[in-house]
């Protein structure tokens, strides 16, 4: 069998789900998670130490849902975590930016397969890079919508309530708003 053969069994499946904040993202990640767990997959489950605003070591939906997760503080960590693991899922992929693009790759020419979710747009509307790396690379892209909070229509968007400078803030009800292309108005830099 040759290289190119070898490649084209081995290498592994990429999953995305992204869209704005309340589109029920961590809910889809978490029933992908049950289904390989069902089917007999060793399952890891990454998030960004960061993000503390539930719980420091598992993730946890707007809804209340919880699961066991790894919390890292760098991407490069995944690598150190998941070798005994068929499927890698990672939350909140954009916390750690173009540094996640590099072991996902790893992960996946090894043969493991990789669910992310995370939003693939700032609140200045602007594109989370992983998400413009690692589309291309996917076997399947599921972008969720929730319920504009203006207008009723698809959300696309995720509008920060309360004025901030910063990329990556942490917040929930209350800080961000879904909301359509139409009614979205980009924080100020
Ligand atoms: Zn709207």
């Amino acid at each position: 069998m040759n290289a190119l053969n070898q490649e084209a069994i081995t290498h592994g499946r990429l999953e995305v789900i992204c869209g704005p904040m309340f589109a029920g993202k961590t809910t889809e990640l978490m029933q992908r998670i049950a289904r390989a767990r069902a089917e007999g997959r060793r399952v890891v489950v990454f998030k960004p130490q960061r993000d503390t605003r539930y719980a420091t070591d598992e993730i946890v939906t707007h809804t209340g849902c919880r699961l066991s997760a790894v919390s890292v503080t760098h991407a490069r960590e995944f690598l150190t975590h998941c070798s005994d693991y068929a499927t890698i899922a990672i939350d909140e992929v954009h916390f750690f930016a173009l540094d996640a693009v590099e072991p996902i790759t790893h992960m996946l020419r090894r043969g493991q397969s990789v669910i992310v979710s995370g939003c693939d747009l700032d609140h200045f509307g602007d594109t989370f890079e992983p998400f413009a790396a690692l589309i291309p690379l996917a076997n399947e892209v599921l972008r969720l919508t929730g319920v504009c909070t203006r207008c009723g229509g698809l959300s696309t968007h995720s509008a920060r309530l309360s004025g901030t400078t910063q990329r990556i803030e942490v917040g929930g009800v209350g800080q961000y708003e879904p909301r359509c292309a139409a009614c979205f108005t980009p924080s100020h830099r």
